[in-house]
């Protein structure tokens, strides 16, 4: 992994500085607690004062080496001096007109580009939005135009947001839904493909779809059906990969039957897993695709593309928002996906993701809590089990992601069981501070096993 050509402001190195979290740490959280919504949960309780690279240093000068890139936004890096110029030379011209009012040329531009990195050779449209729930939200109500239908149908272990219909979408009760209800009607759930949890070890990707689609078929019924939306990968519900074969025979089945497939790429786009998105690594091409997270540097915008045709059948003025498709967000995007394309990130991604590999392979076979190891590029997993089993260990999982923070490395958690420790580090990290989290990573490990 060459170094990226960026200049980093902030020297790409751990550096505990004592107390952690320390004083000034210390006294924010004091002040939040007085404040914030309990409702707003933190992982880490330390505050930051500055980012940069593969490094977040907190008000009380501890270096920390990001693992989770404020959850696969900062793929570019925190501030890319390239985002932040973008950014500094927008908001001197205007932060804002509406694009439903006063267009403007950088809202097109970005669409452009993003219609030909999107999987498909077919006419694409495409359409910002400001949050991935936002993304996700206008997708359904595109493909519920588009088909006349209204069911919508989401996996097993599924994230797709925050907001009612999303919230509805998204699989885990707690804490997501916990006391929230009603969800929207309407939706659906079926069986997903979850190799390392099937009944049957040896079911294919294929069979795993058949099993879902007789779902669909006595439970819904195809001609019922406007959206199957599906995560390539899985993110906040495990970092799943379904077994190979699962999504093709899915949005085969959804075209025989006039359905509409969505890719919710949210958390999976923008090189995250070696390719700009992560339906292509077997080849499917979505209906609609939603996108958000990485696209912009770590500014809010998200957005939809799709089948001219089926974005087409919306009626003027049936989709927008003020914000959406902010000029200095899109500015920033514009940015980052050149940085994206000029510093080799999908190829540094595949980089981190073989080092991941030859590293944790060898340590599945030594340590029995270690029960799966999986992902893609770099958005990589290890699901923790108690020894001897599969059962999940949460508690586990909770301890080994505290000690790499005591170490200075911040690691997320995800998984429907609350037992996967999952890696989404910035592309830009050097090769160095990659290792180096590894390896606190593995040591970690060790001595909890
Ligand atoms: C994060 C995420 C969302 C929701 O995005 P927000 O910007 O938090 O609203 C939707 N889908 C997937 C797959 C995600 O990872």
């Amino acid at each position: 992994m060459a170094t990226t050509t960026a200049e980093f402001r902030i020297a790409q190195q751990r550096k505990l500085t004592g107390a952690f979290p320390g004083p000034k740490s210390q006294e924010l959280a004091a002040r939040r607690s007085r404040i914030i919504s309990a409702g707003v949960s933190s992982t880490l309780p330390v505050y930051v004062e500055d980012a940069d690279g593969g490094i977040i240093v907190d008000v009380d000068g501890n270096q920390l080496i990001d693992m989770g890139s404020g959850i696969a936004v900062t793929t570019v890096g925190a501030s890319h001096p390239k985002v932040a110029a973008a950014v500094a030379a927008q908001t001197q011209r205007f932060n804002h007109t509406c694009f439903m009012i006063t267009p403007y040329a950088g809202y097109v531009e970005l669409a452009e580009k993003i219609a030909q990195l999107a999987p498909g050779e077919h006419e694409k449209r495409v359409a910002f939005f400001n949050s991935g729930s936002e993304a996700v939200e206008n997708a359904v109500k595109v493909a519920r135009v588009a088909t006349g239908r209204s069911a919508v149908v989401a996996f097993d272990h599924a994230y797709h947001g925050r907001t009612n219909l999303t919230m509805g979408l998204t699989a885990k009760a707690a804490p997501y839904k916990k006391g929230m209800g009603p969800t929207a009607p309407e939706i659906y759930r079926i069986p997903m493909s979850y190799p390392y949890r099937e009944e049957n070890p040896n079911i294919s990707g294929k069979e795993a779809a058949e099993r879902a689609i007789l779902t669909m078929e006595k439970q819904i019924g195809g001609e019922e059906i406007a959206a199957i939306i599906i995560e390539p990968i899985q993110g906040e519900g495990g970092f799943i990969l379904p077994a190979e074969g699962f999504l093709p025979r899915i949005a085969e089945w959804a075209k025989e039957q006039g359905i509409v497939f969505i890719a919710d790429e949210v958390q999976s786009g923008f090189c995250r897993t070696g390719e700009w998105f992560a339906s292509q690594h077997e080849g499917v091409v979505p209906d609609i695709m939603t996108m958000a997270k990485g696209i912009a540097g770590g500014m809010p915008l998200s957005g939809i593309v799709g089948r001219a045709d089926i974005l087409d059948k919306v009626h003027a003025g049936g989709l927008g928002g003020t914000y959406g498709g902010n000029p200095v967000a899109v500015a920033a995007a514009l940015a980052a996906i050149e940085v994206m394309e000029e510093e080799g990130l999908n190829e540094k991604a595949r980089v981190m993701e073989k080092k991941f590999f030859d590293t944790l392979l060898p340590l599945q076979k030594e340590v029995q809590t270690v029960g799966d190891v999986r992902g893609r590029g770099a958005m990589l997993a290890i699901e923790f089990v108690k020894a001897g089993g599969k059962e999940p260990d949460a508690e586990l999982t909770k301890k080994i992601a505290a000690d790499c923070l005591a170490e200075g490395i911040v690691i997320l958690t995800c998984g429907t069981f609350g037992n996967v420790i999952r890696l989404l580090p910035p592309l830009v990290m050097t090769e160095e501070l990659f290792e180096e989290a590894l390896t606190v990573l593995v040591d970690v490990i060790r001595k909890n096993s």
